[in-house]
């Protein structure tokens, strides 16, 4: 039977909806009940208050992403992100767009935090992370916020860019758990994290949801404000990431409740360096990690400046990355992006 171009897109619409049934490719190891988040677990061994404390201390000498920046965000002063000490939070909402194991019936839980450490120059989300767009909250006003997300039915909290204010993360978490807070935390990341921080975070995060944008430093230098030490710092907190949560796992509903996602978006020209992305996975993890290869790059901010990167990818190269990560072994691709290679596969071969 043919695929026609509106079968492709109604199933595509009925995905994103997330009225499907449970992603089927995905391997499925039952959840064991009962299941309780990883911070429920440090906050029963009293372990969670003290990481709060520790996180917060680091304010004063900020040193909570590789820029390391040393200022003293306790007393107003700001480094590299531009971010205050205070929680600044663009939106809170269930969110339909994310991988299918997160959205589930009922959306992921999404809080977009201002400000970032990174700043691409292709950055998607410009308005919140350059500019800094949102509201100052306290930790308590987050807290309110992760349990509303809860009780509309989201499954999971998902923090969006949460490096650099990941005491105030700390914190309301602890506030929300003592008013009935239980689902996952997902620590959506660009993966630009120092080792010291994820020791902070290992049992509070459930998912660890880190880019894995480029391989070569001058790229990353190039189009995320010099940070050209990316790749290997990135390497390095993925391993530890998967050190701490291994592999995703998801309940017989196909919702997920502890792993790693990573995400890696095709970009124009080969920049994002995708062959020696998938090779390195291959070679660094279990070739059974959750890999989502994304097509979705468009020209946003100041991409157009850049004529390399001044387009959107050609199906070509979409296509040749997905071989890649078939050439390398990866078994655990997201189904979205696969559907989307199989597309394009079956149209070519009409
Ligand atoms: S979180 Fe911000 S102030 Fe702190 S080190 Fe990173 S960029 Fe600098």
């Amino acid at each position: 039977m043919k695929l026609t171009r509106r079968d492709f897109i109604k199933g595509s619409l009925v995905a994103g909806s997330s009225l499907l049934l449970p992603p089927f490719s995905l391997a499925v190891p039952k959840k064991e009940e009962p299941w309780i988040s990883a911070y429920e677990k440090l906050e029963k061994e009293r372990k969670l208050a003290q990481r709060v404390k520790q996180a917060y201390a680091m304010f004063e000498n900020c040193q909570l992403c590789p820029r390391r920046c040393g200022v003293n965000r306790k007393k107003g002063e700001k480094g590299f992100c531009r971010a205050p000490m205070k929680l600044v939070i663009f939106s809170a909402s269930p969110h339909f767009g994310e991988e299918l194991s997160l959205v589930g019936q009922n959306g992921s839980g999404t809080i977009f935090f201002s400000n970032c450490n990174l700043r691409c120059i292709f950055c998607q989300n410009w308005p919140i992370s350059h500019e800094g767009r949102g509201k100052e909250c306290q930790d308590e006003e987050l807290a309110e916020m992760m349990l509303k997300l809860q009780n509309i039915g989201c499954h999971n909290i998902n923090l969006v860019t949460p490096t650099h204010v990941m005491p105030n993360i700390l914190n309301a978490t602890r506030i929300a758990y003592s008013k009935g807070l239980h689902i996952p935390l997902v620590y959506n990341t660009s993966g630009y994290e120092c080792l010291e921080i994820l020791k902070i975070l290992d049992g509070i995060v459930d998912i660890y949801m880190p880019d894995m944008k480029y391989m070569d430093s001058d790229k990353a230098a190039k189009y995320s404000a010099g940070a050209s030490d990316y790749p290997e710092v990135t390497k390095k907190a993925i391993i530890e990431m998967n050190r701490q949560v291994g592999e995703l796992q998801i309940d017989k509903k196909g919702i997920a409740f502890r792993g790693v996602i990573i995400r890696h978006l095709v970009m124009p020209n080969r920049v994002a360096g995708t062959e020696k992305f998938v090779k390195w996975v291959a070679e660094a993890l279990p070739k059974s990690t959750y890999v989502n290869i994304m097509p979705q790059y468009r020209v946003e901010y100041k991409a157009y400046e850049y004529p390399e990167i001044a387009r959107g990818i050609t199906v070509q190269e979409f296509l040749e990355a997905m071989d890649w990560a078939k050439k390398y072994g990866l078994t655990n691709l997201d189904p979205n992006s696969v559907a989307v290679r199989d597309f394009y596969r079956h149209r070519r071969s009409e």
